[in-house]
């Protein structure tokens, strides 16, 4: 897909480009200066937002034995106590909590909250009928749980490097992009799974280390390090999938280094009432036809037919409709038997930039290293250095 031979020397020198930068000694594992990005003076603080609390639900803080303080009023009360959001105030007992505030918790470099552990601070803050929950966490301590919660320490460790570069360019993009937001990233699939600071392994933290600093950048601007888990077989254009103008980094490549991986293909099948039911259209649904492929093979859309008639739906209603064995839009057969729907298809997830699975066959099994796996994910992407050490 990719054989030019103009794209395949740009590849090879962005291999060496990546190489002298990823494996250069500790303390000397910067980009060099005309790779400088510096979009921030300093570590920037990533700005999570870890529950958005709707009048009525309740935030455990703290551990047992502990102090809670905030900045808001002075109290400290017992740790591990259950507040609930009334929708004006977040009370327990019969007192409440001045907002906003910062939570501290005595004893803690994390702040303990619903079970999970979160570095840097926590900030609670009213919008509207809601309460936010936000941490404010230094970038790379937030990327060491993020790398643990998305690949995680069976992967080797150039896997997890090419990952935490990814994700780094990922988070970037959202800080420089989200200034007038209340938070740049959630915890969930929808931006990166983070599940805050519980046990990271030596081996991801290590990577995330390694690789300190260090984005994807083409012509000059971050490359925004979208990934997915297994692509099944080709990489896509973040145009295709998410709409808008794509750069020559996010344009989809070929990958064949997935196809053992979880999901590379799949098979999924639900009752043809139900999948009628989720489109929204009358009656079972006796036949799916009429399908339409995107550039890269996924589907688009496909006509149900149904008691009120044929009725065209898109690929990703039809992905919903056939509940979460149904792994992607890239949907190679579908089928009605009685009453039930089947589809077949390939990977897992949106397909666009970096093939986790990939990556980790690559490093594991033919010696990649991080670099080169960023250069074949996002051909054309250099390594730059994001903010001043
Ligand atoms: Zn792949």
């Amino acid at each position: 897909m990719r054989a030019s031979r103009g794209v395949l020397l740009l590849v090879l020198l962005g291999v060496a480009g990546l190489t002298a930068l990823v494996h250069s000694p500790p303390g000397r594992n910067r980009a060099p200066e005309d790779t400088a990005l510096d979009l921030f003076q300093s570590e920037p603080d990533i700005r999570a937002l870890l529950r958005s609390l709707k009048p009525g639900e309740s935030l455990r803080i703290g551990e047992p034995g502990a102090k809670i303080c905030t900045d808001g009023a002075d109290v400290a009360v017992a740790s591990n106590t259950l507040f609930v959001w009334n929708g004006q105030q977040l009370v327990w007992g019969d007192q409440a909590l001045r907002l906003p505030c910062t939570l501290a918790v005595s004893g803690s470099d994390a702040i303990p909250l619903d079970g999970g552990a979160w570095p840097g601070e926590v900030h609670l803050e009213r919008a509207d009928a809601n309460l936010l929950v936000i941490a404010f966490t230094p970038l790379e301590e937030y990327l060491v749980g993020v790398v643990q919660s998305e690949m995680g320490a069976s992967f080797a460790p150039a896997a997890l490097e090419a990952q935490a570069i990814a994700s780094r360019s990922y988070a970037a993009t959202q800080i420089a992009n989200r200034k007038s937001a209340r938070f740049d990233v959630d915890t969930t699939q929808l931006t990166q799974v983070w599940r805050g600071s519980s046990n990271p392994s030596l081996k991801v933290r290590r990577a995330v280390e390694a690789t300190s600093n260090q984005v994807l950048c083409h012509k000059g601007k971050l490359v925004e390090g979208v990934f997915s888990a297994t692509c099944g077989g080709t990489t896509r254009s973040a145009s295709e999938a998410f709409g808008g103008r794509s750069i020559p980094p996010l344009d989809g490549v070929e990958c064949n280094h997935c196809a053992a991986a979880p999901f590379a293909t799949w098979s999924a099948e639900r009752s043809a009432t139900a999948v009628a039911a989720s489109l929204g259209v009358s009656g079972a649904i006796s036949s799916v036809g009429g399908l339409e492929f995107t550039p890269s093979g996924r589907l688009a859309s496909a006509v149900v037919h149904c008691g009120s008639g044929p009725v065209s739906v898109s690929a990703h209603a039809l992905k919903r409709a056939l509940g979460p064995e149904a792994r992607s839009t890239w949907m190679t057969h579908l089928r009605t038997e009685g009453a039930t729907v089947y589809a077949d298809g390939r990977g897992f997830g949106h397909g666009v930039g970096l093939c986790q699975h990939g990556a980790g066959s690559m490093a594991s099994r033919s010696g990649w290293s991080a670099a080169a796996i960023l250069a074949h994910y996002y051909p054309g992407a250099k390594l730059a250095r994001l903010y001043r050490p």
